[in-house]
């Protein structure tokens, strides 16, 4: 995640702060139009502002007695200048344009001069392809998950019924998100297609953005062409770069989807166990997400995987009739 993405990044947002800029001219443009008594007010409060800091620094000698008068022109102007945005509705707000970002104002740092979550998050749905993840992560979020379609009637030989599997899915899973920074595990979750588990890989990533967290989420076969990419130099810069690769890493988590959809071979094998060991050795979590039972997952990868993520991923079965929920 170096040089070129940031730049292109920093490049947007310097377009972005550059567009709000010019936003912002518009409208004050058009209000002072409408209400000229503004413009003059604000010519003379930036004037009476500068005469005031030119005396504080000039120190003449009856410097008490100006900087009343100076603060108490201030003060009229500023009144009248309010009276003038009440009567009509307007405040100072009303001069800033519509930010994507109000956290940032579209600037990508906060005041405290750190990275906003919003500029974070951008580099890495520039890099992974992410880009539709928002419009998805909007309908797909904690707030819209509906128990109420689990059936709360025994299911084959389980020991209690989906609704109660999904009340311990989720309560596991908020806590997994409100305890991101402490110690929490990584999650597996495995069962049947269409019983709610990418809709739960969506909640999570959609709550951790919201905290700022930075969340790649990829298909276990995109994560390997990803990888493939990356070794044998398919070169497609836009994506699949030495950057995309090394930031499956470092991001705070990584989910993969479907494992055990993509083609398995031992170079497969071998690049997700590099994955997964190195981001448990640096406690990075990850959520993976699976079509297979444990018993196949045992049989398909090496024993170096699944040793690692039996013992140290919480494992949660998803299991129901079909809510057609996940499209694969
Ligand atoms: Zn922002």
């Amino acid at each position: 995640m170096k040089d070129i993405v940031l730049k292109r990044i920093r490049d947007e947002y310097n377009q972005k702060k550059l567009r709000a800029q010019n936003e912002a001219d518009k409208i004050k443009e058009m209000i002072y139009k409408k209400h000229p008594r503004l413009e003059e007010l604000d010519t003379q409060i930036a004037l009476t502002s500068i005469e005031l800091s030119k005396t504080i620094l000039t120190k003449p000698e009856n410097i008490d007695e100006i900087l009343l008068q100076i603060k108490r022109n201030l003060d009229a102007l500023k009144e009248e200048k309010n009276e003038i945005l009440k009567a009509n509705n307007l405040t100072q707000d009303s001069f800033k344009p519509n930010f994507e970002c109000k956290l940032c104002e579209d600037t990508g740092y906060l005041e405290n001069g750190n990275r906003c979550k919003c500029y974070k998050q951008k580099i890495i749905e520039s890099l992974y392809d992410m880009s539709n993840i928002k419009h998805r992560l909007k309908k797909e979020n904690f707030n819209n998950f509906d128990i109420s379609v689990f059936s709360n009637e025994k299911y084959k030989d389980e020991t209690i019924t989906p609704k109660q599997n999904m009340y311990n899915v989720l309560d596991a899973c908020s806590n997994f998100c409100t305890k991101f920074d402490e110690d929490v595990p990584s999650f597996l979750f495995y069962g049947a297609t269409g019983v709610g588990k990418t809709f739960m890989c969506n909640c999570i990533a959609a709550d951790l953005i919201e905290r700022g967290k930075t969340v790649i989420y990829q298909t276990a076969s995109n994560l390997i062409e990803i990888i493939e990419a990356h070794k044998f130099g398919k070169i497609n810069e836009t994506q699949f770069s030495k950057d995309n690769y090394n930031y499956l890493f470092e991001c705070d988590l990584l989910i993969i989807d479907d494992l055990g959809t993509e083609l398995n071979n031992s170079f497969t094998n071998s690049e997700l166990f590099n994955i997964i060991n190195a981001r448990m050795i640096s406690d990075k979590k990850m959520i993976i997400s699976t079509n297979l039972s444990l018993n196949e997952l045992a049989q398909t990868y090496s024993e170096r995987i699944i040793s690692r993520v039996f013992n140290e991923f919480a494992t949660f079965k998803f299991f129901g009739k079909d809510l057609r929920w996940e499209s694969c």
